[in-house]
């Protein structure tokens, strides 16, 4: 069976659904990776996002702070209820972008196959 384009593939981790068919979910929680996609079956055995998915949240959250941060500075913010205020704003950011990377870098792996660490 051909494998999806590799933006659609990107597509459907931003959706958080199966890289093969688009349809089904195949996370059974917040990050824990199921089995297999509920609709096509496809296994997802041995797919690990390890610090990708992380690493990527942090690049993306980074980038939409910046432009609070200038505002502060532009605007000479107090610094404590701005930090406060930037703290609990980057977390619901990391929260809820994680999930997202962890969709891509799963379809990534799944794409070029690779398991468990190693290419196959
Ligand atoms: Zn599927």
């Amino acid at each position: 069976m051909n494998k999806p384009s590799i933006i659609r593939i990107i597509l459907r981790g931003l959706i958080r659904r199966c890289p093969q068919c688009g349809i089904g979910h195949p996370f059974a929680g917040y990050l824990t990776l199921g089995e297999e996609c509920p609709h096509c079956h496809e296994s997802f055995q041995g797919i690990r996002t390890d610090d990708a998915a992380p690493w990527a949240t942090i690049f993306v959250v980074g980038h939409l702070l910046v432009p609070f941060v200038m505002l502060a500075i532009e605007y000479d913010l107090p610094t404590i209820p701005f930090t406060a205020l930037m703290s609990v704003l980057g977390i619901v950011f990391a929260l809820a972008v994680l999930p997202v990377m962890k969709g891509v870098f799963v379809g990534l792996n799944w794409r070029f196959n690779i398991r468990d660490g190693k290419a196959r």
